[in-house]
């Protein structure tokens, strides 16, 4: 757990509770971890899926690796430390997320079993899956649906995941998608089974 800072004075405690939250939104609130190198197809998923539940009548926000190093971490790069930086924060804004009683459809490559531990360990393990979205390194670079495998390549990029720096596959997923193998529609099927008996209203 992490320490209060002196002087910091939370009131979590007289606020509305996540419970009344999700009973206001009918919902459990839950986060989806999707893993995987660039192109892999994270994005691609959790947009149909987010589609799918919006149909069922289901509240969520998918959060994505560019739209976050855009914006709140706009100041963090690719060290290892800043990783790990990445990933905490946003582990922390998906917890905001679920105590508002909202689904998160989380796409980031993450691509070391230390930081899906760390994401894991802050946002918790009873609202947290974990989808490997599988993809032979050779099938995302044939992709290259942003250029940055080509860029990498010319070595414009340094520390490309499953270039020049390690994609651990994780060992324990919930789920694993082979999406070269697999259509969008299929796969974003998948996602949505796994995910709807989590996601219905407790009570
Ligand atoms: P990521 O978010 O992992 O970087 P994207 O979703 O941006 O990857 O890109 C994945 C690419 O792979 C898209 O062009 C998508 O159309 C294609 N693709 C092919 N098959 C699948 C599949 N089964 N699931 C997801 N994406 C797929």
């Amino acid at each position: 757990m992490s320490q209060v800072p002196e002087n910091i004075h939370t009131t979590f405690d007289q606020l509305l509770n996540r419970a009344d939250k999700e009973q206001l939104l009918k919902q459990h609130a839950f986060c989806v971890w999707f893993t995987g190198l660039s192109g892999s197809g994270k994005t691609t998923i959790a947009k149909g899926v987010e589609r799918e539940l919006h149909n069922r009548g289901y509240l969520t926000q998918v959060l994505d690796g560019d739209n976050i190093r855009s914006g709140i971490n706009n100041n963090l790069g690719f060290s290892e430390q800043d990783r790990l930086e990445n990933i905490r924060r946003i582990a922390e804004v998906t917890k905001l997320y679920i105590n508002t009683g909202i689904i998160t459809l989380n796409c980031f490559v993450s691509p070391t079993e230390d930081i899906r531990i760390l994401a894991r360990d802050i946002i918790g393990t009873e609202d947290f899956i974990e989808i490997y979205v599988n993809a032979p390194f050779a099938v995302c670079e044939d992709r290259d649906v942003k250029g940055l495998y080509k860029k990498a390549r010319a070595g414009q990029i340094k520390n490309f995941t499953g270039l020049d720096a390690p994609f651990e596959a994780p060992t324990n997923a919930n789920l694993e998608i082979a999406t070269d193998r697999m259509t969008i529609a299929e796969s974003v099927q998948a996602v949505v089974a796994l995910l709807l008996p989590k996601i219905e209203a407790k009570n």
